[in-house]
This record gives C-alpha cells, structure tokens and sequence, in this order.
C-alpha cells in the first residue's frame, strides 16, 4: 500500500494519510479513487491518479 497527503475539507489541513486509515479503494480508468477518514474523523475521499510506469511489470531479461 502507500501513504500520501491529502487537503482535508473539513478540517482544511494537508493530512498525511496511512494506509491504515483507508477504508476503501476502486480503481477507475483515472486512478484509484480512495476514501478513508481523516485524523479529524471525517470520511474523505481522494482520487490518486496512476503514474507513469506504475503499473509496469518489472520482466526479467
Ligand atoms: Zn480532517
């Protein structure tokens, strides 16, 4: 999994978010749409984008 930060909206702070706190996660043709719930305990959600690469399967020569 991954952490990352997110702008709350509702305790307008840049959170970091641990995976621990995720409660869901789909994978849309834009990324991956998470929600979890910030330290302030509201439910939030973020779409992370897919990098370049990221998904590229390391192929052994
Ligand atoms: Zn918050």
């Amino acid at each position: 999994m991954f952490m990352f930060t997110h702008d709350c909206s509702a305790c307008d702070r840049t959170q970091l978010i641990f995976p621990s706190m995720i409660t869901g996660a789909t994978r849309t043709d834009a990324g991956t749409q998470v929600t979890f719930e910030c330290w302030c305990g509201a439910p939030q959600t973020a779409l992370r984008s897919a990098a370049k690469g990221e998904n590229r399967e390391m192929v052994a020569a």
